[in-house]
């Protein structure tokens, strides 16, 4: 199950060893993450009270289980607006790498953008015991004469300018992508 009253979601997780039956977890996690009330598109072993370095990524693009994963190149960034299944209601618009490359822990490559590399990023974060609350507020970078993110189709100057918090919140609500 989903623990959303976590003791250890700040702990750091072990690596997977060859004593550890990594496809028993992987099999649970995919079930906690179907069963889940909020959808989601990945969900770390933390999450599930097991501090084991494995995670599962389900994105309409992906479908990844993940272990031990090394972060090989990062580049660009982006503001993400992100919601987490082990807290429920909160948001954070935090800042990522646009590109990511990791490698797996069956040696394999991986080169993700878009979501994908989002999320990859958030399941890394948790396998180091990081929340998106542990991560600070990034501001948003919007001309004053730009079209408002919120989609009410006003300039940002005559809209969401000083409501930036109000603003990420309804980006947030929209995307839909807890993990
Ligand atoms: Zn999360
Ligand atoms: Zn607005």
């Amino acid at each position: 199950m989903i623990d959303t009253n976590s003791l250890i979601i700040n702990a750091v997780s072990e690596p997977i060893t060859k004593e550890d039956n990594v496809e028993l977890i992987f099999q649970q996690l995919e079930a906690d993450l179907k069963n889940s009330d909020i959808p989601g598109v990945g969900l770390a072993a933390v999450q599930i009270g097991i501090l084991k370095r494995a995670s599962i990524i389900r994105t309409p693009s992906s479908t990844l289980n993940l272990w031990n994963p090394i972060v090989v190149s990062q580049d660009g960034e982006v503001i993400s607006p992100e919601g987490c299944l082990s807290l429920p209601g909160v948001h954070r618009s935090v800042r990522r790498a646009k590109e990511i490359t990791i490698q797996n822990g069956d040696g394999r490559t991986y080169m993700a953008e878009g979501l994908d590399a989002i999320v990859l990023q958030h399941e890394i974060d948790h396998m180091n015991g990081i929340t998106i609350v542990d991560k600070n507020y990034a501001t948003l970078k919007i001309g004053r004469n730009k079209l408002c993110p919120c989609k009410s189709g006003r300039k940002f100057k005559k809209c969401h300018i000083d409501k930036e918090l109000e603003l990420q919140q309804l980006l947030v609500q929209s995307s839909q992508d807890a993990v």
